[in-house]
């Protein structure tokens, strides 16, 4: 049987959630957002979400340290992490609390290596100029053994 939820965790697993899917292999596409706050929140090039209903999203072990940035100019958005190990969670607009936005390199592998759509790039103007070099033949591919 397939999972009827998603799983994930922060570096240090001392929180744990899980993203409910109402049909069995309707994973959900992914979005990147290149916005500055997002490469500073996840110390990346942009962040990799995925969008969920906030009613089918929650935490099942520990609960994650919230952090309202202000720093938008379309309004707050409200950011939570892992107080222990850094990682961050979630990115939900204060004016549309219906969605929110699951940071997908937090799933567990066997339910990230099922989301494999990316539907999206938004804040498309804060494109770091080096993004569009990933995967090309010029840059070197290099497998790496911690994980
Ligand atoms: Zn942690
Ligand atoms: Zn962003």
């Amino acid at each position: 049987m397939p999972p009827t939820y998603l799983s994930g965790a922060c570096l240090c697993k001392n929180i744990t959630y899980r993203v409910v899917l109402h049909t069995p292999e309707s994973y959900p596409d992914l979005i990147i957002c290149h916005c500055t706050n997002c490469k500073r929140y996840t110390g990346a090039g942009f962040s990799t979400n995925i969008i969920v209903p906030s009613s089918d999203f929650q935490y099942t072990k520990g609960l994650p340290k919230l952090y309202l940035d202000i720093g938008n100019k379309e309004g707050q958005v409200l950011r939570e992490f892992c107080p222990d190990c850094g990682t961050p969670f979630t990115s939900q607009s204060k004016s549309d609390m219906q969605m929110v936005a699951v940071k997908s390199g937090t799933l567990d592998d066997e339910h990230r290596i099922k989301c494999t759509k990316l539907a999206a790039e938004i804040y498309h103007h804060r494109k770091d100029g080096w993004v569009t070099s990933i995967g090309t033949e010029d840059v070197q591919k290099i497998n790496g053994s911690m994980g």
